[in-house]
């Protein structure tokens, strides 16, 4: 839906709207669909405010593999979420028609072959959707979404909620894996330079020089031990400050999680936020322009209890309240 419409358009938006069936009269919420939240489909609606589009790809990995599984797995941890947002006072899917697009049919074996076919399938659905949220797949499924995103929006200042920088260079030799993408993103123009943030950095780094080759591509970065000393509010002050008013690209790699609150990913790293950290982050961002956003890395055979696919759903559910939110 347009950002700016009036109060009467927005109560015929919402009259067409079709939302998951109704837990309590209709479906339980352990049956029924295996979309995300039990959504309808992107092809039983025609068009979307926002389309979920999963992503199995996870040849980019260098640690743990597995995050091919993650769109299965975040749509089975989403089937408890309803429809009311207690954070952010927001009925999502009242207000926006959301569809689950499906998965992106993507090679396992050739990782700029896959790249390609994640970006036109992004380009493609941006004709019957007008915002996307993408579910990982590894973080290498970031440079061709945001690729789809810069071709409608132009420069994106990008908010990343991270453990790494996923900003080196290349590993092993290869230029596009997960731990790349942003680089490269910097590379091709997609990135507003001076505009864009990493939030929950910490542990180790592969040099001392990474911090300063990261702040040359444009980032400023809030660290896990900077959210600890000074609060969730200091640090979402930050990162609005550093965004500005530019079309924000919100990428959450799951292990910005404690592995007590998200076991399941690749490259798990102690001392992460908590669950609720992270909500009280990204409901921080209400009223950003956010234009698009992925959340990535579940990598489910390492789950217990789905901690990690409830956690991704949840993030997922914050990311639709913003949107709904924006207007
Ligand atoms: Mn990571
Ligand atoms: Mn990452």
């Amino acid at each position: 839906m347009r950002d700016e419409t009036t109060a009467s358009e927005r109560a015929e938006h919402r009259a067409g709207i079709i939302g998951p069936p109704d837990a309590l009269l209709q479906l339980p919420r352990f049956a029924g669909p295996s979309t995300f939240a039990r959504l309808p489909r992107l092809d039983e609606v025609g068009r979307a405010d926002i389309a979920l589009l999963g992503i199995p790809f996870d040849t980019g990995t260098t640690y743990r593999p597995g995050a091919r599984f993650g769109p299965e797995s975040i749509r089975a941890g989403s089937k408890l979420l309803r429809p009311y947002h207690v954070g952010l006072d927001i009925e999502p899917w009242t207000e926006l028609q959301v569809a689950d697009a499906g998965d992106v049919g993507v090679t396992p074996f050739d990782i700029a072959e896959a790249i390609n076919q994640i970006e036109s399938a992004a380009r493609g659905l941006y004709d019957k959707a007008d915002n996307i949220i993408a579910l990982g797949g590894d973080h290498t499924i970031a440079l061709p979404l945001l690729r789809a995103a810069h071709a409608h929006h132009g420069p994106i200042a990008l908010i990343h909620f991270d453990a790494h920088f996923d900003t080196w260079d290349s590993m092993f030799g290869a230029q596009i894996v997960h731990g790349t993408p942003f680089r490269r993103a910097s590379e091709e123009g997609l990135l507003a330079l001076g505009h864009c943030a990493h939030i929950g950095i910490r542990n180790s780094l592969p040099a001392a020089s990474d911090l300063e080759d990261d702040r040359r591509l444009g980032f400023s970065t809030v660290t896990t031990l900077e959210i600890a000393r000074r609060g969730i509010d200091e640090a979402i002050g930050r990162v609005r400050e550093r965004v500005a008013d530019l079309p924000v690209y919100v990428s959450i790699d799951i292990d910005v999680l404690d592995p007590a609150c998200a076991p399941a990913t690749g490259t798990p790293e102690p001392g992460g936020l908590t669950t609720r950290e992270l909500q009280l982050l990204l409901h921080g961002l209400a009223g950003l322009p956010i234009i698009g956003a992925d959340v990535v890395e579940v990598s489910p055979a390492y789950d217990h209890a789905q901690l990690t696919a409830l956690a991704a759903a949840g993030a997922i559910f914050d990311l639709l309240a913003l949107f709904a939110k924006k207007r």
